[in-house]
């Protein structure tokens, strides 16, 4: 048996469960070694049945006392009885509908049995179906498979087991033998059969170290040689000279530092005549978007064209409001372009980007549609990098010559994570808010507080200041109109009757969307009630409350992303998170918001509250999935790993020495897996 025959060949498995392996991506032997149990049912600590605790898992050893009794109760139902010993206590054992057990246990005979007990009546324990072995051939840390359908945990504990008795010959080490010595782990052959099967613990140990070591280094030699990928090739859309200082002078305010250092980086990046791969990162409000222009109007200096995507139509259409005021005073067009414009308008768009008339296309994914194109496309940006994929982003760049990426993103990481994740990117941080910013205040209370809340309001807008009012976000499946416009109707006809209250829903047609913003931007609506679609980049420095509804159904990042909706203009702000949940999590969400505004701080306690995988979805990135490491528990071996990886690759760029072969082939597949590279 090798590592490549396919399930079907395996033991033990019939059509039927072939089929449920095919199911879970489990075609082949390799792939069902690579299909690691979930947890452990520990046999190797062994307690007297008097300590055994009640209904908790754990494992004795014991005698039989009798055989099992066969009792046939009404109904049809086959139960069997047997009593166990250790010598000091007595357990009584119930089997439900398994005729084999009177076959299975034999009078006398010791067993090793793992189960939960639960105490009965006079000091009797008692337990219900348990699982037994024989002592002499027990696995003694058994392994819980993921289980699904016709594949019962057992059942596959049993074709991993039968895999690894026919294999011929140890499963090849892909790992040459001088990093696994420097990095102290163990072959691949051990790993394999312990993390299935492991002696004890400490082997236990021994195995996902060396397994979790595996998967993060194909992961960072895959994206760092991806990057490598990309420096390496030529592109035609080098810039000649740096107009950035020129731009400068028309912007509004003085750029701080961050922000002149990211657009030298990128500048300095096209000018290097590689295409720039770059990612802008900067917590909102920090402005990313003032970056993007100095670009953009550098790239037109030297008679390209850019595009920029953002994730929705509110944003797309307020990069373009502000693109087109950034660039009033210069020869310069703008064009929009989204999903719900009308075809005629999309038709003068296209011709637009087409002759080259444009110098910048705004607009959501419809700037990947087939029918676009660009004159002569320099410059990719992507705005909010975490909700678009990498075959999107792909997507844009298709429609120029190896043009120039930049990607946004407003999410704070950790740096290590940063790499892993962006790993294909060179990183710029905007560290630096622009000055004169105020501190956000944020309270949290319960829905009591409403009157109070709208009073609090009102004193603002008696300054000429506005507020937002973000609305329950809704279920899924329910539409996000009805209490959204309720709740508008109610402030406009009750306590607010005297303000102009605007009304800002996911399903307003954009233009409409773009009136109400535009009114809101122009201080002509008061309180702007809206549902989440505020939530990404919206930008109008009038605006100093946030009040935030049923603030526990929001994540901590989203809330964070919320509340940089106000601050951004001379006045204090205030963010209320009205909510009533009592639940720690909530509660622990809000307690960090109310006592920091520092996205990373918020970014690393978001990541701790809800662990990485949801907050990275490695699926969403377009990385392949990890099977057995975690971002975020793993950071320490991350950094070995990191290290390890950036020394293999500068000794070795392509790894093509004889003894990276089989690295080189495993990294191959994991990523051709993925769909990338
Ligand atoms: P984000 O990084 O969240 O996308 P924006 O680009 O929307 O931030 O900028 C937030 C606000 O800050 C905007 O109103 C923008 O005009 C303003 N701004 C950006 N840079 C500066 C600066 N250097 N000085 C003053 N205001 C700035
Ligand atoms: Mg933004």
């Amino acid at each position: 048996m090798q590592l490549k025959s396919d399930i079907k060949y395996v033991k033990g498995v019939g059509p039927t469960r072939a089929e449920a392996f095919y199911k879970l991506s489990v075609p082949s032997v390799g792939a069902l070694l690579r299909y690691y149990p979930r947890a452990y049912e520990d046999w190797s600590r062994i307690v007297s049945i008097r300590e055994m605790p009640e209904n908790e898992p754990c494992c004795i050893r014991a005698t039989v006392c009798h055989a099992p009794q066969k009792i046939r109760i009404p109904g049809g139902m086959l139960l069997f009885k047997t009593s166990v010993t250790d010598g000091a206590g007595l357990l009584n054992l119930t089997f439900f509908n398994n005729k084999y057990i009177g076959n299975q246990l034999k009078e006398g005979e010791e067993y090793l049995f793992f189960g939960k007990a639960v105490h009965g009546k006079y000091g009797t324990r008692e337990m219900a179906s348990p699982l037994f072995q024989k002592p002499q051939t027990a696995h003694r840390i058994r392994p819980i498979y993921p289980a699904s359908g016709a594949l019962s945990t057992k059942t596959i504990e049993r074709c991993v087991q039968n895999v690894l008795d026919a294999l011929e010959t140890p499963i090849a080490d892909f790992l040459p033998q001088e990093i696994r010595v420097r990095n102290g782990l163990c072959d691949l052959d051990t790993a394999i059969r312990h993390i299935h099967f492991p002696p004890d613990e400490r082997a236990l140990e021994t195995a996902r170290r060396r397994l979790i070591f595996d998967e993060l280094l194909l992961l960072q030699l895959g994206l760092l040689q991806m990057k490598g990928k990309t420096e390496n090739r030529r592109t035609d859309c080098v810039l000649t000279a740096d107009y950035s200082a020129e731009f400068a002078a028309l912007l509004p305010f003085t750029m701080t530092n961050a922000q002149r250092r990211a657009v030298q980086e990128a500048v300095r990046d096209m000018c290097s005549g590689e295409p720039m791969n770059r990612l802008l990162q900067g917590d909102v409000g920090s402005g990313k978007t003032a970056v993007a222009a100095a670009l953009v109007y550098s790239v037109a200096k030297n008679g390209l064209q850019s595009a920029m995507m953002a994730p929705t139509e509110v944003l797309a259409e307020q990069h373009f409001r502000t693109f087109q005021e950034f660039f009033q005073d210069t020869e310069y067009t703008v064009v929009l372009l989204t999903g719900s414009m009308s075809a005629a308008e999309k038709r003068a768009a296209k011709e637009k980007l087409r002759s080259g008339e444009a110098v910048l296309a705004v607009g959501t994914h419809a700037l990947i549609q087939n029918d676009v194109d660009f004159c002569r496309l320099g410059l990719c940006i992507t705005d909010e990098q975490h909700r678009f994929g990498v075959a999107q982003r792909a997507g844009l760049t298709e429609k120029g010559d190896n043009p120039h990426i930049l990607v946004m993103s407003a999410t704070p990481i950790p740096r290590t994570l940063g790499l892993i994740l962006y790993g294909d990117l060179n990183i710029s941080v905007l560290d630096e808010l622009p000055p004169g910013r105020q501190v956000i205040e944020t309270y949290r209370v319960g829905t009591s507080y409403r009157p109070r809340i709208y009073s609090f309001i009102e004193k603002h807008l008696a300054r000429g200041l506005q507020a937002y009012i973000v609305c329950p976000l809704v279920e899924e499946g329910e539409t996000d109109l009805a209490p959204a416009e309720e709740y508008c109707a109610q402030l406009k006809n009750g306590v607010f009757h005297h303000r102009r209250v605007g009304l800002l829903h996911g399903r307003m047609k954009p233009r409409e969307k773009d009136a109400v913003m535009r009114a809101f931007s122009a201080g002509e609506i008061d309180i702007l009630v809206s549902t989440v679609v505020v939530e990404v980049g919206v930008d109008v420095p009038n605006a100093a409350v946030m009040v935030i509804e049923n603030a526990e159904r929001f994540g901590l990042s989203q809330l964070h992303q919320l509340r940089g909706r106000v601050g951004r203009g001379k006045e204090k702000s205030t963010c209320i998170l009205v909510s009533d949940a009592q639940n720690e999590e909530a509660k622990a969400r809000f307690q960090i918001l109310c006592e920091t505004t520092d996205g990373f701080k918020i970014a690393d306690a978001d990541l701790k509250l809800r662990g990485p995988g949801d907050f990275f979805g490695t699926r969403q990135h377009g990385l392949p999935a990890l099977r057995i490491s975690d971002l975020l528990r793993d950071t320490k071996m991350l950094e070995t790993v990191q290290a390890e990886a950036r020394w293999l690759l500068e000794t070795d760029p392509a790894l093509d020495a004889p003894e990276y072969a089989a690295l080189r082939r495993q990294l191959a597949k994991m990523f051709t897996a993925a769909n990338i590279g």
